[in-house]
Parts: C-alpha cells; structure tokens; sequence
C-alpha cells in the first residue's frame, strides 16, 4: 500500500500524458539555484535528482513559491513517495541526468517518506566523462559533467575577486586519472566550505583518496587555462566504499598512497584591489583595439537613456545570444549555431552617463542592472515594453556612481566614441541636484537626442515626430537580408559581444556558472592552477 493517492509507476514509464501517478524515489542530491550563481542572488527554484529502484534518474524542479510548502518534507538521501507532478520536457541545457523528461512540482504535490530498507535503494547517479577528454567540454551547455578520479592536492577557501569584481569563496582540487592526466577543479560558494578540505589533506597523507564529482562544467580562464567548476549543482563521493567505480579505481592503484599536497590559495587582500581612476575625456581615448581587457574606475552621473532604445532583449536560456523570430518561434543567433528555441529577457541598458569632462554610453546588462534595480529583466518585463523605459530605470537618471567599467571592444570598434560595460557598481552617490554641465564638444551622441539640459524656453514648439519600433518580424527580415547590420550588435548580451574566451559564457537558463570564466588568480599563484600533465 503506498501512502498517497495515484498508481505507482516508475521513472522509465513516464511520459508527457503521465498524470496522477506515484514514484517511490531517493533524493539523491539537492540544490538551490538563485540568481546570479551566488548565495546572495534571490532563489529561482529548488532542484532534485531523483531516483528510483531500478535506478532511473530524472531532474525535478520545485517553482520558489511551492519552495516553502515542499522544502520542509525534504532532504538528501531521503526516500519519498511523490505524486501529482507535472512531467514535462527536460530543459534544453545543463541537463544534470540523461532523462528526456524532467518533474516539474507544484503546490498540489504531495510527499510522504518511505520505511524502505535504504540498503536496496540506489543512493548515486552519474554518468562518468574520463579527465583526458574533459577539455572537448569547454563551453558545453548541454549537460554537467560527473569526473572519478584521485585527488592529489587540496587548497583552503579563499576569497578571490574575477575579473567582474565580484568577491567569491573559492576551493582548488586537484583530480588525476590512472594515466596520470589532471585537471583542477574549482569549487565556489558553498560548496568550497562544504568540502572537508582538512579531512581529506589528513586521511591523504597515508591513504589514497578517490572522489566522484557530479555536477561539474568545464570553464576555460582568460589565459586558455581549463578547469572544472563545481557549484551548487555539484555534488561528490569521496572513497565511498559502495560505489564499484571508486573500488575498481582502487584496485588499479598502488597500495601505498601519494600523500595528498596542500595548495596554498591567498585570500584577495581586498584594500588593495585598486583600478586606474579615468574621467570620460580619458575614457573616450581608449583604443578597443589595445586596451579591450583594461579595467577603470570612473566617477559619472547617468543624464539620459537614449528614446526607442530597447532596455532588454531575447536572450537564448541556453547560451544567453540574442534571440530573433523564426517562422517557428525564436531562434537563437549564437556564432555557429545553437538548437534552443526558448528565450528569457535579459536587461542591456544604454545609459548615457557624464562626468563634466565628457559624455559616454555605459550600458548595464542582467547581472549589473539586477543588482541596480532590485528586479530581473524578466520580472520588469512583465509589466513594460522593450521599447518603453520603465520608471525602476528612469529614476536612476541623476544619480551619480562610481563605477568600474571595460570597453565593449567589439561594438567600438565600429563607433567613434567607445561604449563601455558597467562591471561593477562600486559606489553610490545618490541623486544630485545639478546635473554635470556638458562641454560643448560633447561626444556626438548628444547630437539629435533630447538634452535635459539645455534651456528651451525661448524656442517655439517642433512637432516631434518619433520613429517607430520595428517588429520583430521586420528585424528578422533586415537580419536575413543583409546579413548583419551594426545595430544588432547592441541586441547581444555583452558575453558575446565581448568574445574573449574566458568571457563566452552567460548561464543557460540561469546564471550559474557566470563567475568561473572570470575568475582571475594572482599572479604567481597561477602555477597552481595549471594542469600538471603536458
Ligand atoms: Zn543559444
């Protein structure tokens, strides 16, 4: 007898038609994903891996509203009955286990634990990548990785800044093959205090040590440097005697153990971390052909956001490119094509921002513009056109903010004043009562726009005629035709404007991974990072 309503079926018998049914499962693993990748981000859903006797896998996803009533029933490792759930397609990207299907739990879902004897219960699912082909995964959206191998060194946590800025906690591990390939992997947020670091430099000076990583992607840092990155969704199995890969891993290995090493990772020394202070005449100087990668700290007060502008686009939820209207539905614009064809807005607003000295466009995309505005794109778009600027960001204008900011080299290069990208809000000055006066010989895209500024008073009235917004369908035509207008360069997320390796990657659906592309080691320490093997 099962303890709720509905049939008991089992993972593999699933089909979209499925309803009303009941599966008896472990919680494998369990995560939260929230916004940006961070601790701090708001939460966007609660994610399971579950399994079955047979020991089928499929993903679930708890919506963050039925969070609170499901979370409480809940817990890794636990065995539940669960019933009326909706089952669905599995998501295009990030695919934790191969399952075409994934659940999709609501409010009407219902959970009870089971007394089944634990020991006839699948605890693990994963699907091993070995470590000498790891490196074909770089920028692989499709699914997580699950990496065995033999840890040989373990860093501290440490807190360390990427090159948006942001400040993460981080842990290095070193993994190697029976061959002797490695690779590093880095753990961040929680997960790098999650794992026992000292536990494993401990057991490791006499034993070996053998882990199963799940959930793991493959980044790539600035300098062509490959890593795995572990966050939330990840998940390991250190020496856990019941999994026979980790046995028959063991078996190959020598009796007696290398001791496992310590890395040392340096805490970001924070008070140090300096930009070179620019005003906008030194900005506009910047050269997107030379100094693409260099960092400022510039003081502004934002005066404007240009009219029939959008503030947001189509971003593909599996490689974040734009994404424009097909005779099916949406399709995604990303170099050398991308099969998704669902999108989620995403912001990318052209701030006009001047300092006395000069006038520039800065824009500000998700992760920026979240953090300005308190909302997403997504939940702002709800309620607002793309082509209307919405009071949460017109009321920023007049207000003053120190910035740390990089030339968006790929879009100025064809301009002649460079635009630049908001990496990091660093200060806020509030609103000011004078806006910054203008020299005369402000940038050219003062021309033709609408001064704040300026006294009108004396001048008769003009007819304004505003241009109008083009479809979407009409901008798929000019796309086809042409091939490619300037234009369009702003409609892309800056990961791909902005194309250098380490950057390629805004998150699929979400933004998980952002930071580890970004992550910047200090020099020095660098060795430390890079695979050991030639
Ligand atoms: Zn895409």
């Amino acid at each position: 007898m099962i303890p709720i309503q509905g049939e008991l079926t089992t993972i593999s018998d699933l089909r979209l038609s499925t309803t009303n049914v009941v599966l008896h499962v472990r919680v494998s693993r369990m995560w939260e994903f929230r916004e940006g990748g961070n601790e701090k981000g708001n939460i966007k859903h609660l994610d399971l891996v579950l399994i079955d006797l047979k020991g089928d896998a499929i993903y679930a996803e708890i919506p963050p509203d039925v969070i609170p009533i499901l979370k409480p029933q809940l817990r890794e490792k636990l065995i539940i009955f669960v019933g009326k759930f909706i089952v669905e397609k599995a998501k295009p990207g990030y695919k934790v286990v191969q399952n075409p299907y994934m659940l999709r739990l609501n409010r009407r879902t219902t959970i009870a634990t089971s007394n089944a004897n634990d020991l006839d219960f699948p605890k693990y699912t994963f699907s091993l990548t070995p470590i000498e082909i790891l490196p074909q995964f770089v920028k692989n959206k499709e699914r997580f990785l699950d990496v065995l191998g033999k840890i040989t060194a373990v860093s501290n946590p440490a807190v360390v800044r990427n090159t948006a800025g942001d400040l993460m906690m981080r842990r290095i591990i070193k993994l190697q093959n029976l061959s002797g390939n490695t690779m590093d992997l880095s753990l961040s947020g929680m997960r790098a205090l999650e794992f026992d670091g000292d536990a494993v430099l401990k057991i490791g000076q006499k034993n070996h040590i053998i882990a199963i990583f799940v959930g793991t992607l493959m980044k790539q840092y600035k300098d062509g440097t490959q890593f795995l990155s572990g966050t939330s969704a990840c998940r390991w199995y250190i020496n856990e005697n019941d999994i026979p890969a980790i046995k028959a891993f063991q078996r190959s290995l020598p009796v007696d153990a290398t001791p496992v090493e310590k890395i040392d990772l340096p805490n970001e020394d924070q008070t140090h971390v300096a930009f070179e202070e620019r005003n906008l005449l030194q900005l506009n100087d910047i050269d997107p052909f030379t100094q693409k990668d260099e960092r400022y700290q510039c003081t502004v007060t934002i005066i404007r956001i240009p009219e029939k502008q959008h503030w947001c686009y189509r971003a593909c939820r599996v490689c974040s490119s734009k994404m424009i209207s097909a005779p099916d539905g949406f399709q995604c614009t990303k170099d050398g094509g991308c099969p998704s064809k669902q999108f989620e807005w995403k912001y990318k607003i052209p701030f006009i921002v001047a300092d006395g000295t000069y006038t520039l466009e800065f824009m500000m995309f998700e992760r920026r513009a979240t953090e300005l505005i308190g909302k997403s794109a997504e939940t702002l778009r709800k309620y607002n056109d793309p082509d209307i600027i919405p009071n949460e960001i017109s009321q920023w204008i007049g207000h003053k903010f120190t910035f740390v900011v990089r030339i968006l080299y790929k879009k100025s290069m064809r301009t002649e004043h460079p635009s630049f990208e908001v990496l990091l809000i660093k200060d806020r000055h509030g609103k000011q009562a004078v806006l910054p006066l203008l020299n005369t010989q402000s940038s050219a895209q003062e021309i033709g726009t609408s001064s704040d500024l300026l006294p009108t008073k004396d001048l008769p009235e003009l007819m304004t005629i505003s241009s109008k917004t083009p479809t979407d369908q009409e901008l798929a035509m000019l796309t086809q035709s042409f091939g490619e207008f300037d234009d369009m360069d702003i409609d892309k997320s800056p990961r791909d404007w902005d194309d250098t390796p380490s950057a390629a990657k805004r998150r699929p659906y979400d933004d998980i991974e952002d930071d580890d592309n970004k992550q910047v080691f200090k020099k020095g320490k660098k060795s430390h990072m890079q695979p050991s093997t030639k």
